[in-house]
């Protein structure tokens, strides 16, 4: 539901800066600015024009900041609706005052991600679009935010529409025949349906197989680093992280025992998962050991089992692999700087083997390329034109509509118009969702809280 009433939030992150930012939007937008800001020169809010001046509180008079501000008149602003944004010195306390001031004037504090919900209800960005945002904001390396910024130019959203408008010419087609029922379904308007259906599922399918590297360009590659004791993970790891100057994040995750750290590496983020656990295993008993490392295999999209190059493969190496056999799995055998005794049983076992030595460094940039080329195939890197998804919610809105066309298909023969009709609409509702013009204000909800105040 979208009521029309005026926002208003701080739109720069909490804490103290050079400048903060509170944005508003709504009809009350130009009256807030005309009793909160007073500009130097005469004329006062000129649309799309920054005035210099003072923030006062009305009610005594008192200057609270000195500021710029930016009116953007209704409908080239953010939102579509008039926007006012106030600038000034960035320390928390006096934003917190100016916010307080806006809010006096009676206008309401925005929820999580409401402007951007506003800019999307307004038909400004679809869906696609508002969720690219989110992802333009949590970039973690140069292909995500690349990836996102594609996305917010609507390079997606314009193959989904192309889904659509076949589905829509299919479903005029057999729509007509509906409302003619003395008609018999032509043989020339029936391969005319197929081909037009025949499109938007290769187009679907072309999509689907692009999730699988969208979703790993957007969120990063998720390793786990596992190992019997001493065969040097945690030397490893520490390699791992400090050889690179691009540590991203180093986060609490969602759970309250895991810690995550994150690198960039040739414009991909690779997440180390829970490193914490895994660099005590050193005290634990090896099942216990093991245990802890089998919690975290399902958040992993591959392990890099690490083994110690210089002593003989173990039965604790053989528990690890029996325990990971379902496992994607990098051999890395470390320690390579000394005299080598191991000899790994099954090596094709393993998507690659790499030789490294934790210690000094040797082989770890070679193992990081390792773990990017098993996941980028397409390049999605490199080519701008690379259109994928890479949000679950896509994929599984496709998934559902190929599941009604290929009913369809399995339909056809029968000719039964109205089951072909609610067969196509299915698929057409399914679509829609991704790009929003069938979202429902539940599914609207659950992806705009999940924004930051004031985006
Ligand atoms: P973890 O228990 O698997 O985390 O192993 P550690 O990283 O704590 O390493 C165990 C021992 O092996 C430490 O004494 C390290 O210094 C040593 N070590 C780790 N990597 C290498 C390496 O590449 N070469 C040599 N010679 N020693 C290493």
């Amino acid at each position: 539901m979208y009521i029309r009433d005026t926002i208003a939030a701080v739109s720069t992150p909490p804490g103290n800066g050079g400048i903060g930012i509170i944005r508003v939007s709504g009809d009350q937008a130009a009256a807030v600015g005309n009793t909160v800001f007073t500009s130097v020169s005469d004329g006062g809010l000129v649309s799309h024009r920054f005035s210099f001046g003072t923030i006062r509180d009305a009610a005594t008079g008192e200057m609270v900041d000195e500021a710029m501000a930016v009116y953007m008149r209704s409908p080239r602003s953010y939102t579509r609706e008039d926007v006012l944004e106030l600038h000034c010195h960035g320390g928390w306390l006096v934003v917190e005052r100016v916010l307080a001031l806006v809010l006096a004037c009676g206008v309401r504090l925005a929820d999580p991600g409401e402007f951007t919900r506003r800019a999307f209800l307004n038909g400004r960005i679809d869906l696609i679009q508002a969720e690219a945002v989110m992802d333009i904001i949590a970039s973690k390396s140069e292909a995500a935010l690349q990836l996102a910024q594609r996305q917010r130019e609507g390079a997606l959203s314009k193959r989904i529409d192309e889904v659509r408008e076949c589905l829509l010419q299919a479903l005029a087609l057999v729509e007509a025949y509906i409302d003619f029922p003395e008609d018999d379904l032509g043989q020339t308007d029936e391969v005319a349906i197929a081909a037009s259906v025949d499109s938007a599922q290769t187009m679907i399918t072309d999509l689907l197989a692009t999730f699988e590297e969208g979703r790993i360009v957007r969120e990063g590659i998720s390793v786990l680093i596992a190992g019997k004791p001493n065969a040097g993970k945690s030397s490893l790891l520490n390699r791992l992280l400090n050889e690179n100057r691009a540590i991203v994040t180093h986060i609490p995750g969602t759970t309250r025992d895991i810690i995550e750290e994150t690198i960039s590496f040739e414009g991909l983020a690779i997440r180390f998962l829970d490193t914490a656990g895994i660099r005590h295993t050193n005290d634990l008993v090896e099942q216990e050991g093991i245990n802890r490392t089998m919690e975290k295999v399902p958040q992993a999209d591959l392990i890099l089992a690490v083994f110690d190059g210089s002593r003989e493969f173990s039965q604790e190496d053989q528990m690890l692999l029996d325990a990971l056999a379902e496992c994607r799995i990098i051999a890395v055998v470390n320690k390579s700087d000394l005299p080598q005794r191991l000899v790994l049983p099954a090596a094709n076992r393993f998507l690659a083997t790499v030789m490294v030595t934790a210690l000094s460094g040797d082989g770890v940039d070679s193992l990081k390329q390792t773990v990017c080329r098993q996941f980028l195939h397409i390049s999605a890197t490199d080519s701008r034109e690379f259109i994928s998804l890479s949000r679950a919610r896509h994929r599984d809105a496709l998934v559902s509509a190929d599941v009604y066309l290929s009913r369809f298909c399995a339909g056809l023969p029968e000719r039964n118009l109205e089951l072909l009709a609610l067969d196509l609409r299915g698929a057409l509702d399914s679509v829609g969702t991704v790009t929003g013009q069938t979202a429902t204000d539940d599914v609207l909800d659950r992806i705009f809280s999940s924004f930051c105040i004031g985006k």
